[in-house]
């Protein structure tokens, strides 16, 4: 504003100041702030692209691919000088790897933000793969792609912010100090040819010089290779990208589209309710039903369950088989769910066609199947696509709630008024947020916090291995509650609606065995607590009726798969077969009341063979 400016010209010329001074020269002729500013920032020094990417692909070697060559030069001795020269190899490899990449990436305008973008992605990276020993491969990206936000606050703790200060804000601080030195185009484009050449050429000459341990090392540990860092991040975001562009560009193929009711449905005299609880990071070795199973010794996890389990049958109960020796078909919620809801299964894997089908969900409904998600986690990863689904609100159950976060009894909030109003057959599918972690301590309230001393922390680091295992204990006490609640409440209305209920964890914990901490391992490396999960199932008096079963036949047939080895696999063909839903999908030898099903078929021939 010109008035406001003279206004204050004579005030500056009264100062003690003598306009014929040499000071007062000086300060008369001196450049306005910002010239100055421009000035000063002239004179910071300038970079060239290359120099840039060489400099972060060496920090990078030397810290974020350490869980790498720690992991790489695993049983070598110290004392071996062949070991010190693979290592040598392999960092040479390393800076080479990603000074080949950044030189495709960047570019004189790029360069700052794919550096910066890079250094914090790979600094929380090796926070984690250290803290957790995780491995970055393209279902664990998605996994933390998708991750609720809750459960996202629940991974930050004061020494990430001290790990990301060390590791990502000293890198980020020099980058913002430094220019890019500009360059003529036709000197950019040749140098980086050079670079691109040149780093192409050391990476393929290690990789020879070294080949023997080399490809060795890779054959026996190919997970390895999702330890190399930031490139890990790179390959896992550009699949998982491709991977999600191929599915939206198609729409979920159908699948069982000749799904029917079976014959018993006509036979029903009451409404059918079958219950799925898909359960969270549960694993077999803690769940307290499984003591006794082989290599198998959890505490008292489950005592509500287990009191169930050790009384005597009598009528009206309903009947409870526990399965001690499941197998999961994937370490993380990402991979598992979609699985447990596919018709293939982990016997015959393949994620692209999973998560281009239907569900087991779409053919339930397709024959007359009434079917309701109802979540209190991170979604159903699309096997509920376009069916009745809603997740858990605070509202629904305000003491059970907080932050945003509500703890699994809030999925029971509407189950009686659900079973009051049943009619037809009805899939009521729970998604618990179970023993979720690493905030164990978060998934139950406080009466259950029976294990002591619990960890009470969102990092698992500032514990003991013995409070983590106790506080995860918890996670499965409360789980128990919740289980044995529903089952409670649908044995209660027996009397009006046919039920059962089906409960099997989708992946197992690391609880620091081997250093290991969560889950999410690639599966052929992943140990056994990561993929062996408990399922248990309940059955109410009249289902074997309303599923077209003989009676009294579904319990012996279960008593004799307890311990026996099952999966994921049999999910799908299980489910079809409580129900009574008829499709060429089915598969009988997966179906765990075939048992009872060849049973009929036997007593049938038997009555009918002259
Ligand atoms: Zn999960």
């Amino acid at each position: 504003m010109p008035g406001w400016r003279n206004a204050r010209m004579p005030l500056r010329r009264s100062t003690a100041l003598d306009p014929a001074s040499p000071r007062f020269l000086a300060a008369a002729h001196a450049p306005p702030w910002h010239a100055a500013l421009r000035q000063r920032l002239a004179r910071r020094p300038a970079v060239p692209v290359e120099v840039l990417v060489l400099l972060a692909s060496a920090g990078w070697a030397f810290s974020a691919n350490l869980p790498f060559l720690r992991a790489a030069l695993q049983g070598r001795d110290a004392g071996d000088a062949a070991a010190w020269g693979f290592g040598a190899a392999l960092v040479v490899m390393l800076l080479a790897l990603h000074t080949l990449l950044l030189a495709l990436l960047c570019n004189r305008w790029t360069v700052k933000p794919v550096l910066a973008l890079l250094t914090v992605a790979a600094a929380a990276a090796l926070f984690y793969m250290q803290a957790f020993g995780i491995y970055l491969d393209p279902t664990m990206l998605r996994n933390l792609l998708r991750t609720h936000p809750a459960e996202a606050r629940e991974l930050l703790s004061p020494a990430l912010a001290l790990h990301m200060a060390v590791y990502a804000g000293l890198p980020l601080a020099l980058l913002a100090w430094v220019r890019v030195a500009p360059r003529r185009w036709s000197r950019a484009l040749l140098l980086r040819a050079a670079l691109l050449l040149g780093a192409a050429a050391v990476l393929l000459g290690t990789g020879l010089a070294v080949f023997q341990p080399l490809s060795s090392l890779m054959r026996n540990q190919r997970e390895l290779r999702y330890l190399v860092t930031p490139a890990n991040l790179l390959w896992s975001a550009g699949a998982v990208v491709a991977a999600d562009a191929r599915g939206a560009a198609r729409p979920r193929q159908p699948i069982g589209q000749d799904a029917a009711p079976g014959p018993s449905w006509a036979a029903r005299q009451r409404p059918l309710l079958l219950v799925l609880v898909v359960g969270e990071t549960a694993r077999a070795a803690n769940w307290g039903l499984n003591a006794g199973a082989p290599g198998l010794s959890p505490r008292a996890t489950t005592p509500e369950l287990a009191q169930r389990l050790q009384q005597p049958p009598s009528a009206g109960q309903g009947a409870l088989v526990n399965f001690s020796g499941v197998q999961s078909c994937g370490t993380n919620t990402e991979t598992s769910l979609p699985c447990m809801f596919a018709p293939v299964g982990r016997r015959d894997y393949d994620e692209t066609r999973i998560r281009g089908q239907e569900s087991l969900l779409h053919v339930l409904a397709r024959a007359g199947v009434q079917v309701h998600w109802r979540d209190n986690q991170s979604g159903c990863k699309g096997v509920c696509d376009g069916l009745p689904a809603e997740t858990v609100q605070p509202a629904d159950a305000p003491a059970l709630c907080a932050d945003g976060r509500c703890l699994d009894e809030a999925l029971l909030h509407d189950l009686d008024r659900r079973l009051d109003n049943a009619q037809g057959t009805q899939l009521l599918v729970l998604h618990m947020i179970g023993s979720h972690g690493p905030s164990y301590f978060r998934r139950y309230p406080a009466a259950f916090a029976r294990f002591q001393p619990d960890c009470r922390e969102d990092d698992l680091r500032r514990c003991s291995v013995e409070q983590v295992a106790n506080a995860y204990d918890n996670s499965l006490l409360y789980t128990d509650h919740v289980l044995a609640t529903a089952i409670a409440r649908l044995q209660a209305r027996a009397g009006t609606v046919d039920s059962a209920l089906l409960y099997v964890s989708d992946h197992g914990e690391s609880l620091g065995e081997h250093g290991l901490f969560l889950h999410g391992l690639p599966y052929a490396i992943a140990p056994d607590v990561q993929t062996r999960v408990p399922m248990l199932a309940w059955t109410s008096p009249g289902l074997e009726h309303a599923a077209g079963l003989p009676g009294g036949c579904l319990q012996p047939a279960w008593q004799r798969l307890k311990a026996a080895p099952l999966a994921h696999d049999q999910l799908f063909h299980t489910v079809l077969g409580l129900l009574d839903v008829r499709t060429a999908l089915h598969d009988p030898a997966l179906d765990l009341t075939q048992g009872c099903r060849t049973a009929v078929t036997t007593v049938t021939t038997a009555s009918t063979t002259p």
